[in-house]
């Protein structure tokens, strides 16, 4: 038993090796992934996000933790890609600052993450935002639903797109809500790693809002700089 246990964490930390994958330092017993100097040293993101985003209409509010910058392209790119999820407990350490400190947003009700389509969680095993939003759950002390708002088309956002309306109309029935009881007079903060044209969120925050949802507010992990 002790051999086999001795034999899973050194298999564990081959897969996760105790050094920062930023730094190369050796972490913390309770870092994950990451340590708390390179965390710190991201370029947090001040105040409420106003520049850059282009599709807000259905938005009361978007907040983001850092700057995407090469540091946390580097985070995010494991997290999504190489499965890293440890670190959406440091995405939620970043984040959870921001819900208890801003007054209208700790007192939000439901966290609800942005959805990925069935086929692109089929193929990724795991919705990144989900991963987020749970984890952040626990720090901030209100509820997570999964089950609420659904993606029904494997849609991009559509950065592209120069036309607003073009990109309403494809982002339209994007989204579904069911159970509407549940956002119904709610505050929703709406989760997802990144924001950029605001597109995806707004989508959501509209259907939302079409279901008596009273206010939508968005965070992710990271915004671009403009
Ligand atoms: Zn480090």
């Amino acid at each position: 038993m002790t051999f086999l246990s001795g034999f899973f964490t050194a298999v564990v930390e081959f897969i996760f090796p105790p050094f920062c994958m930023l730094c190369g330092g050796q972490l913390n017993l309770n870092d994950k992934l990451v340590c708390r100097s390179c965390l710190s040293d991201l370029k947090k993101v001040e105040g409420i996000v106003q520049d850059g985003v282009i599709d807000f209409d259905c938005i009361d509010e978007i907040r983001a933790g850092a700057y995407y910058d090469q540091k946390l392209q580097t985070l995010i790119h494991h997290f999504k890609y190489q499965r890293a999820l440890a670190l959406a407990d440091a995405f939620a350490d970043i984040l959870s600052p921001i819900i208890r400190e801003n007054a209208p947003w700790c007192t939000s009700d439901l966290l609800i993450p942005v959805p990925l389509h069935k086929v692109k969680f089929r193929e990724r095993s795991f919705n990144q935002s989900e991963e987020i939003a749970k984890a952040l759950s626990c720090k901030v002390d209100i509820p997570c639903s999964t089950d609420v708002l659904l993606r029904r088309a494997n849609t991009e956002s559509q950065t592209q797109m120069a036309d607003a309306q073009e990109r309403v109309k494809n982002m339209a029935n994007v989204f579904v809500v069911k159970n509407s009881n549940t956002v119904k007079g709610k505050t929703v903060i709406l989760i997802d790693d990144l924001i950029t044209t605001g597109s995806t969120a707004n989508a959501c925050a509209r259907v939302l809002k079409q279901h008596g949802a009273q206010r939508v507010y968005v965070l992710t992990v990271g915004r671009p700089y403009f």
